[in-house]
């Protein structure tokens, strides 16, 4: 995909946050929350973003829809300079461009009317009457399976699965072309999470939406995703179709994420047993040196320590950030896995040709 045929398109964006001391009030720390990121996202296209906590996921999204600005990088939306906008320009890209947070519970306000909350975005971007703001209401509603009685309802008498269908009605009522999916069911039970899920899925097809889907847990960004971003420590390590991400990856860091999966086929995904980094996530604050993953990775070598491996694709566009792996198409899927076990079934050589 170019930059031409996307609906979003960044390049190079990062954002960092300074902490101060509570009492003093002095510059502490600058936290690198997004690294130097680019990425595409087509019209009616889901590109999953995975990584743990603090991976910078979350951000990314919330810079991607300028919900905060970065402090660096191009983003275009729809052919449109994103950061140029301002005023009315600026509300009405925010119309096309909507949000789904992870909490059902906390993102409704337990004292407005499913009509008040649903509608708001409209009021808030104005230009419909009373009358076109209730039917675009209605309309949301009925899309995600919610009839017209619930209108005068207020959030306390739903049910988590029906609370997260009034924050989608809330997202869709502009009629967006994008929309940012924070967790979106991660706070919902498993029988929950697949209606929702489902649901996003057919209003996509219905629509031709698209969605950048932020989640911790790699099934159901594998199930939910055209394509996946795996995230670590505010950089992006791996990129490609979903299928490929998740059966044939080529990062050490994607290959925990997936032995670590509740996968259901445990042969194919290599569960027989975790792979357990070494120690905890580094600080965003004092990243690593070279390739932030080396302090925890199995396959470290002194280059890691010092040089940042850059995303190199593979013709079919799937790309890894290793200096091990980024180039051997063999250190993919599951005979990654077994390496990183240290079970090889085969024999490696270095980037240099010698025998590891
Ligand atoms: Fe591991 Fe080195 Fe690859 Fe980073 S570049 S993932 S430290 S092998």
């Amino acid at each position: 995909m170019n930059a031409t045929t996307a609906l979003l398109s960044l390049r190079g964006v990062s954002r960092t946050f300074t902490t101060r001391r509570a009492l003093l009030g002095r510059r502490l720390d600058v936290v690198h929350a997004v690294n130097d990121v680019s990425l595409d996202i087509a019209a009616g296209e889901t590109l999953g973003i995975v990584g743990e906590s603090g991976s910078g996921k979350s951000t990314l999204g919330r810079v991607a829809l300028r919900l905060i600005e970065p402090d660096r990088g191009t983003i275009e939306f729809d052919g449109r300079d994103l950061l140029g906008a301002d005023g009315r320009d600026l509300r009405r890209e925010r119309q096309r461009m909507t949000v789904i947070f992870q909490d059902p519970y906390t993102s409704l306000d337990p004292r407005w009317t499913v009509e008040r909350l649903v509608g708001e975005p409209l009021r808030i971007a104005g230009g419909t009457s009373p009358a076109d703001q209730r039917d675009r209401v209605v309309e949301a509603l009925r899309r995600v399976g919610l009839e017209p009685d619930v209108l005068t309802r207020r959030p306390r008498g739903f049910s988590g699965g029906q609370r997260q269908r009034i924050v989608i009605a809330r997202a869709l009522v502009t009629r967006p072309k994008l929309v940012f999916c924070d967790e979106p069911v991660s706070a919902l039970d498993v029988s929950t999470r697949a209606r929702v899920l489902g649901l996003l899925r057919e209003l996509q097809v219905e629509t031709g939406l698209a969605y950048l889907f932020v989640s911790h847990d790699l099934g159901v960004v594998e199930a939910v995703s055209d394509r996946i971003a795996v995230m670590y420590l505010g950089s992006i390590v791996e990129v490609g179709g979903a299928e490929t991400v998740a059966q044939r990856y080529g990062h050490p860091y994607t290959a925990a994420l997936v032995s670590a999966s509740p996968a259901p086929d445990p042969l194919d995904r290599g569960a027989k047993r975790r792979i357990v980094l070494r120690g905890d996530p580094p600080s965003p604050i004092t990243p690593p040196s070279g390739c932030a993953f080396h302090p925890r990775c199995p396959l470290a070598q002194p280059v890691c320590a010092v040089r940042k491996p850059p995303l190199r694709a593979d013709p079919d566009g799937h790309a890894v950030a290793c200096h091990r792996t980024a180039e051997d198409r063999r250190l993919r899927g599951a005979d990654l896995l077994d390496l990183l076990r240290g079970e090889p079934t085969m024999n490696l050589l270095t980037p240099e040709g010698t025998p590891t």
